[in-house]
């Protein structure tokens, strides 16, 4: 078997990619205020902002989207993708969105009351932010592995059953209304969770009587996992093996931007209908007519297709083998990584790359920069800037354990030799990465302040006793 495998397409469209020269991308850097969501997409060379969304879609997929049927109520496309959906997680009941988060929000809003508590091994943030919206507490029961980031495990992503057991005995299944499972688990390093763990998990919600939504948004890439590293699974299909893990939720919510390999789409579904009916009004008031959801018909004709296109052995292996080359080059080059590599992203650890640099002065942010300056690399900063929070009751800065930049792989859109740039553009940064400088905020609004922020870099900072000293001023 090849390690990495080579693109099991050929590219029949192009886009232009251009690398501005130092001086052009020292000063977008400087007019975006050193926030990379600050830049133009025409500033950029190679964009590992995010793998959502910036899929490429297959001929079949924009072909289909000609025969689109954009009718109100009823349309083809609809029973198209109904078809589909009942093939691969075989729930009686869906209802499109127009994303992930749409999803999210139905479901929170149709199930949670004030004060209760949503399990799950981790939650993204769209989810965290829909349960707190809704009044509800996100809980993470994630195994320890996950926090040890050289450390080989091979589902880290698993919940742990024993820390999910104590909770809900300890705050009561009756405050709980429904436990969930993200796979992969993005909020953690796209970390695949094993067929056995669901099971186990699917088990003590069935205990308690708590319903249980797999938050699918990489559900095909898990699946690969499942088949590569569970013994008993190697010589299943991806279909089987998602059969069998959808057959264990009552529900799931799906962002298709993701596996669903489109730029916009998402889905929520379930065997309950009188949830299936509730969230149908509510999607009503805020996403469309439950056949169409948020999106045209010609959306669920591309949705229905990237969701066969997913589950394709050829496509999979060339997925997880394109990051594992990526994470093998720069493990070459000495640049420290989250180990193993997850599927859709890398995460390099800056704080370990830039011991200088203080967690106040934001390393995840200053190395995200430089690979912008150096290459024309975007990427995105998941340390400090992210989340750091002032504690409520010291108003002292609470830093996350670790300083990350997180290298997102789109779908189907760069080659090997995008990624042997990257690598290139990776080790030069790295050999001169104590002359990078940190950063300090000059903006930022109270919440999610990454997307909007604005900084300035740092010139001869030293850090004394905890305070920055500036030199310069
Ligand atoms: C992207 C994502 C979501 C939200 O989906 P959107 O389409 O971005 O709204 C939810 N959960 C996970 C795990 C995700 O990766």
């Amino acid at each position: 078997m090849i390690s990495h495998p080579p693109e099991p397409f050929r590219i029949k469209m192009v886009e232009p990619i251009t690398l501005l020269d130092r001086k052009a991308r020292e000063s977008a850097m400087q007019r975006a205020g050193y926030n990379l969501f600050g830049l133009r997409s025409e500033e950029i060379f190679i964009d590992l902002l995010t793998d959502s969304g910036v899929c490429a879609m297959s001929h079949k997929q924009w072909s289909a989207m000609l025969e689109g049927d954009e009718a109100y109520a009823g349309a083809r496309s609809y029973f198209r993708l109904a078809e589909v959906i009942q093939d691969i997680f075989d729930f009686p009941y869906f209802l499109p969105t127009h994303q992930g988060r749409a999803a999210e929000h139905i479901l929170t809003t149709c199930l949670i009351k004030p004060g209760q508590y949503v399990p799950s091994n981790m939650h993204f943030d769209t989810t965290e932010a829909n349960i707190r919206a809704r009044g509800g507490n996100p809980v993470n029961c994630i195994i320890d592995e996950a926090y040890i980031s050289n450390l080989y495990h091979p589902f880290k992503g698993n919940l742990d059953c024993l820390k999910l057991r104590e909770f809900i005995q300890r705050v009561g299944a009756e405050n709980i209304p429904f436990g969930m499972i993200t796979v992969t688990n993005n909020a953690g390093g796209g970390q695949p969770v094993s067929l056995e763990n669901l099971r186990a998990v699917s088990q003590i919600y069935k205990e308690f009587c708590i319903p249980f939504f797999i938050d699918a948004c990489r559900f095909a890439e898990n699946a690969y996992f499942i088949k590569l590293r569970e013994p008993e699974y190697a010589g299943k299909s991806i279909l089987e093996i998602c059969s069998e893990m959808f057959a264990l939720a009552d529900g799931m919510i799906m962002s298709a931007k993701k596996d669903g390999l489109v730029n916009i789409g998402g889905f929520l579904a379930m065997r309950d209908k009188s949830l299936f009916e509730q969230a149908s009004n509510e999607l009503i008031l805020h996403e469309g007519f439950p056949t169409y959801g948020g999106l045209a018909g010609r959306d669920l004709e591309a949705i229905a297709i990237g969701l066969r296109e997913v589950l394709e052995e050829d496509y999979l292996s060339y997925r997880l083998g394109q990051t594992n080359y990526l994470a093998e080059k720069l493990l070459e080059k000495g640049i420290p990584i989250i180990e193993p590599a997850g599927a859709h992203a890398i995460y390099i650890n800056a704080g370990m790359l830039l011991p200088h640099i203080p967690k106040e002065h934001f390393p995840g942010q200053a190395l995200a920069v430089e690979l912008y300056l150096e290459g024309g690399i975007r990427t995105g900063e998941i340390g400090s800037l992210a989340f750091a929070y002032p504690d409520p009751q010291t108003n002292k800065m609470v830093h996350p354990r670790l300083e990350l930049v997180r290298l997102a792989i789109p779908r189907r859109v760069y080659t090997q030799s995008h990624l042997d740039y990257v690598v290139e553009v990776l080790s030069r940064t790295a050999a001169k990465s104590e002359t990078i400088q940190g950063m300090e905020l000059i903006y930022a609004p109270k919440l999610l302040r990454h997307f909007t922020a604005k900084l300035t870099p740092i010139q001869n900072s030293i850090v004394y006793n905890g305070k920055s000293l500036n030199a310069v001023g």
